[in-house]
């Protein structure tokens, strides 16, 4: 396996806040990340119709993979909630259909949630942060993660902070939403933090990277 401590590990998102967020945890292990824009290509986006998060995961992690001959980590994201039977899941990003900029789409997604769980008690509103992620290259996949975060979901917003469904998510034993969480405190302790640590062991076996020496 080609070794990612010759070449950035390359991360399968043109998002610069999840590569800092994600890089920030592999430093700690001496790999160093990249993503899509640092490359000079111009690959279409893969259609995500899998049915669960590992499978959307999968097939980003192998279709980068393929277009660019190189080892890659990919991740998909969302909300579970249970008394949803799940949902949004996998559609956490477009759950209500609705298009444009991404403060109205969110406000689309929350208002459908909340009122589809008008009727349930606060204590049965329970729910998770999900990101899977995968590495792979072309031929094979090498790792596979799931990293959650369990809350509860609260019908009134409270907070301004985040994005998504984080004015929704409330953390019971920090008495806060995510979106009342500073930015740093919500990164150590979100589903993508956990996923990146799992992540980071499974590297570890591989015989990827180094621990830091301080
Ligand atoms: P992505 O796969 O990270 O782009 O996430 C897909 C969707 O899941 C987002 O558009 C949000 O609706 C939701 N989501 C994922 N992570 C978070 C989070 O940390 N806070 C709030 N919503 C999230």
């Amino acid at each position: 396996m080609q070794s990612p401590l010759d070449t950035p590990l390359l991360i399968a998102t043109a998002n610069p806040h999840k590569l800092e967020e994600i890089g920030a945890i592999f430093a700690t292990r001496r790999v160093s990340v990249e993503g899509l824009d640092a490359l000079d290509l111009s690959i279409d986006e893969p259609v995500e119709d899998r049915c669960d998060f590992e499978g959307n995961a999968r097939l980003k992690a192998a279709y980068y993979a393929r277009a660019t001959g190189r080892i890659c980590l990919a991740d998909d994201s969302g909300l579970e909630v249970d008394a949803l039977g799940g949902e949004p899941g996998v559609i956490s990003a477009r759950y209500a259909g609705a298009r444009g900029p991404r403060a109205r789409v969110d406000l689309a997604n929350n208002a459908k949630m909340v009122e589809r769980l008008r009727d349930v008690p606060e204590d049965q509103r329970t729910a998770r942060f999900v990101c899977v992620m995968v590495l792979a290259d072309a031929a094979r996949t090498w790792a596979q993660v799931r990293g959650t975060v369990e809350g509860r979901i609260l019908l009134e917003p409270r907070g301004t902070n985040g994005f998504g469904y984080d004015p929704h998510f409330f953390l019971p034993e920090l008495g806060r939403t995510t979106a009342e969480l500073e930015p740093e405190h919500k990164n150590r302790i979100s589903h993508r933090a956990d996923a990146c640590q799992r992540m980071l062991d499974a590297l570890k076996r591989l015989g990827i990277g180094r621990p830091c020496e301080t």
